[in-house]
C-alpha cells in the first residue's frame, strides 16, 4: 500500500512497518519538543473518540511530513491508553477508530473503478489478516474470518444459516465486506491493550494523561446524570448487564435488545433517551434505531412489555442473578420491588 492510503488505517501491516522505518525511539517521543506535533495529535485522536468521531484528515501527496505524524499518532494514542489502563476508553478509541476508518475507506473506494475497489479490499484484507476471494459480483470470505467478525454483529442476516457458503468461504456483498473489516478493525485496535508501557514513559505524559481523565470522568458522570431515570442499582442485574455492554460499545443481540428497550420504556425512559443510549454500538444507525425503538414504544398501535425472566433465560439474557431474583418472575417485578423497598425511584427534573 502506499503511504497515502494507509495513513488514515494505521494499524495495517504497512502502517507499522512504515513507522518502524522511521526509527523513531520511544523515550525520543516523550522528551523530544520535535515530536509534540504527534503527541498532540495523539492526543486528540482520543479526545475525539470520548466526545464524538476521530476526524480523518485528508493530505495532498506532498504533504509527507503530515501523513507521518498522523500515522505516529496512532501508536501513541495507544500508548497514552495503555498508560490510563481504562477498559471503557479502551474499547470506544477502537470502536471510534474502526468506524471512522470504515467512513474513510468508502470515501477512498468511490472514487476506484470496480476492479481497483476489489483489489484495494483484498489488500487491506490481507494487512489485516483475513483470508478473501473475489468473483464476479461479489467476495467471498473465509468461513473462520467471517465468524470471527460477524459474530459480533447481532442482526439476524449475519447469521451463517441466513448465508451462501461455498467450500469454506461466505459470499458477501461489498458494503458487507466493508463492515466485516471495519470490525477486523476494531479487533485489532483493540488487540494486546492495555500494553505494557514503562513507568517513566507514563510519568513524562501525566500532564496530558491527566486532562484525558479528568475528560473521561466528566463523560462518565454526565452519561450516568443524562442517561439514568433513578437509581440504577434498582434496576435487575440483567437490565444492569445490557447497559453496561452497550455503553462499552458491545452490539447486544437482538433478543438483549429488545428486552433492555423495551424495560427502560416500560419504566418511563423516553424514546430519544434510549436511542441515545444505544448510540454507543457499533452498528448504531440512528435512524433504524429511532425506529426500532418507537415501533417497541408502540408507534404502530401494539405496546410491547419486556420479556419475563424465563424467556430471558432461554435466549441467554438472565445474566447476574442475585438473591431477589430467586422470588421474581418478571424483570420488572424486581424492579418494583426495589423501588418500593427504597422509596419511590425520582423521576427526572424532580
Ligand atoms: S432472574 Fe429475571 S430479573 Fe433476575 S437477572 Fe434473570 S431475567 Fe433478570
Amino acid at each position: 500500500m502506499q503511504l497515502s492510503q494507509f495513513y488514515n488505517l494505521p494499524f495495517t501491516k504497512s502502517a507499522a512497518e512504515y513507522v518502524d522505518s522511521l526509527d523513531v525511539e520511544l523515550l525520543d517521543i516523550v522528551y523530544k519538543n520535535v515530536y509534540d506535533i504527534a503527541l498532540n495529535r495523539a492526543e486528540s485522536r482520543i479526545v475525539q473518540a470520548l466526545e464524538g468521531d476521530i476526524e480523518k484528515p485528508l493530505f495532498a501527496d506532498s504533504q509527507i511530513t503530515e501523513m507521518e505524524v498522523e500515522l505516529l499518532s496512532y501508536p501513541i494514542a495507544r500508548l497514552l491508553l495503555s498508560c490510563i489502563g481504562d477498559l471503557y476508553a479502551i474499547r470506544r478509541y477502537a470502536l471510534k477508530e474502526a468506524k471512522s476508518s470504515g467512513e474513510f475507506l468508502k470515501g477512498v473506494l468511490s472514487k476506484m473503478d470496480e476492479g481497483e475497489a476489489l483489489s484495494f479490499l483484498e489488500e487491506l484484507a490481507h494487512e489485516l489478516g483475513v483470508r478473501v476471494e473475489h468473483m464476479e459480483g461479489g467476495s467471498r470470505m473465509s468461513l473462520t474470518s467471517y465468524l470471527k467478525y460477524a459474530s459480533h454483529i447481532h442482526e439476524p442476516r449475519w447469521k451463517l444459516v441466513n448465508r451462501e457458503v461455498d467450500r469454506g468461504m461466505v459470499v458477501v456483498r461489498r458494503d458487507e465486506m466493508i463492515r466485516l473489516l471495519q470490525e477486523a478493525m476494531r479487533t485489532k485496535v483493540e488487540e494486546g491493550m492495555p500494553l505494557s508501557v514503562p513507568p517513566e514513559v507514563c510519568r513524562r505524559l501525566s500532564v496530558r494523561i491527566g486532562r484525558i481523565r479528568t475528560l473521561l470522568g466528566e463523560k462518565k458522570a454526565r452519561f450516568e446524570q443524562e442517561n439514568v431515570r433513578g437509581p440504577e442499582r434498582a434496576y435487575p442485574p440483567c437490565i444492569r448487564e445490557a447497559m453496561r455492554l452497550v455503553r462499552e460499545g458491545m452490539n447486544l443481540p437482538h433478543s438483549q435488545r429488545f428486552a433492555l428497550t423495551s424495560f427502560l420504556l416500560t419504566i418511563g425512559w423516553g424514546v430519544q433517551e434510549v436511542v441515545e443510549l444505544l448510540a454507543s454500538s457499533p452498528d448504531f444507525d440512528e435512524k433504524m434505531a429511532t425506529y426500532q425503538v418507537e415501533h417497541i414504544a408502540g408507534s404502530t398501535g401494539t405496546t410491547y412489555t419486556p420479556p419475563s425472566c424465563a424467556t430471558m433465560q432461554t435466549y441467554g439474557n438472565c445474566m447476574g442473578k442475585d438473591e431477589l431474583c430467586a422470588r421474581v418472575s418478571h424483570p420488572l417485578a424486581y424492579y418494583r420491588w426495589r423501588v418500593k423497598k427504597e422509596g419511590r425511584v425520582k423521576k427526572e427534573g424532580e
